[in-house]
């Protein structure tokens, strides 16, 4: 019955949950080991070690950092990091200043069609420095010009839609370095986003291995059984280590629940040893 998760957000990025709330309903899944990756952002793990000490739960420290490679954006996640490292945390500042040159150009965009909302607005709801396209799409649900985050993405934050605006990123090899010189393991997060596969997504993960990149999060909430298996294989082929998570946001993906995704996610306990192990934590 114990599983864990080790890619979960809250509030101090895009999740609607603060990290002890996520805790407990880590506790009511049986998650044995967790991490919290909020996006460009590390603030949320004291309070989540806090609240692991409380319920039994190991905490990970973790980050997700988005990338692009010049065709799709990758997301990084890191794991076992030295998260108060002060070179570190310049780099999560600078990206989360790519965030606030964004946003209101999208806000701009969205006026444009006749939307009234601000970037304050945006700002206030969200609550914290990583502001992300999901608070953007919680103010147009709040304003009722959407229906759900679905479909504020699929209208007009998605890439293409009326209101998208590229924020500028750094390359995988970039966010892979940052990690490792912060003492922790770069892993690909949702190969499935990449819209590879086969030799395709063989080379593209071959290319991130030989920049450092450590692991493979085989086991995601909406990866299909044959996909799971094909990261697992290519894991195998290019020795790199296995990982899974549910990306839980809360609000923003309601069908997604911590530690058990859609319902059939079980990440095995037994990846975490060789996940700390090579990042020097045993
Ligand atoms: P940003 O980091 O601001 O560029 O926003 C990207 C984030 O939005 C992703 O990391 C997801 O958490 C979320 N996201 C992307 N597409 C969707 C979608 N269709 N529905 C809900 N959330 C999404
Ligand atoms: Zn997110
Ligand atoms: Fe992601
Ligand atoms: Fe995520």
């Amino acid at each position: 019955m114990s599983r864990i998760d080790l890619h979960l957000h809250t509030t101090h990025s895009d999740g609607s949950l603060p990290p002890a709330d996520v805790l407990a309903l880590a506790a009511k899944a049986h998650v044995t080991a967790l991490a919290i990756t909020d996006h460009d952002i590390v603030t949320g793990i004291p309070e989540a070690a806090a609240a692991g000490a409380e319920f039994g739960i190991d905490v990970i420290p973790g980050v997700e950092i988005s990338s692009f490679n010049g065709k799709s954006e990758l997301h990084i996640l890191g794991y076992y990091l030295n998260w108060q490292d002060p070179t570190f945390s310049g780099r999560l500042a600078t990206l989360r200043t790519s965030r606030h040159r964004r946003n209101p150009l999208v806000i701009e965009r969205l006026r444009a069609l006749g939307l009234d909302v601000t970037y304050e607005e945006v700002r206030q709801l969200a609550g914290t420095e990583s502001v992300g396209r999901p608070h953007i799409a919680q103010l147009l649900m709040k304003k009722n010009y959407v229906t759900s985050a679905k479909d504020a993405f699929d209208r007009y934050l998605a890439e293409g839609r009326l209101a998208y605006v590229a924020r500028e990123l750094p390359t995988p090899a970039e966010a892979i370095a940052w990690i490792k010189e912060a003492g922790g393991v770069p892993v690909l997060a949702h190969p499935m986003w990449t819209k590879e596969t086969g030799d395709g997504l063989r080379a593209l993960v071959t290319t991130l291995k030989e920049t450092g990149l450590g692991g493979i999060e085989v086991h995601y909430s909406t990866h299909t059984k044959p996909q799971t298996n094909q990261y697992l294989d290519l894991a195998k082929k290019l020795d790199l280590l296995v990982t899974g998570g549910s990306d839980f946001h809360g609000l923003t993906k309601p069908d997604i629940d911590v530690g058990i995704g859609r319902g059939g996610l079980k990440v095995p306990e037994k990846l975490l040893r060789p996940l700390k192990e090579a990042a020097g934590r045993t």
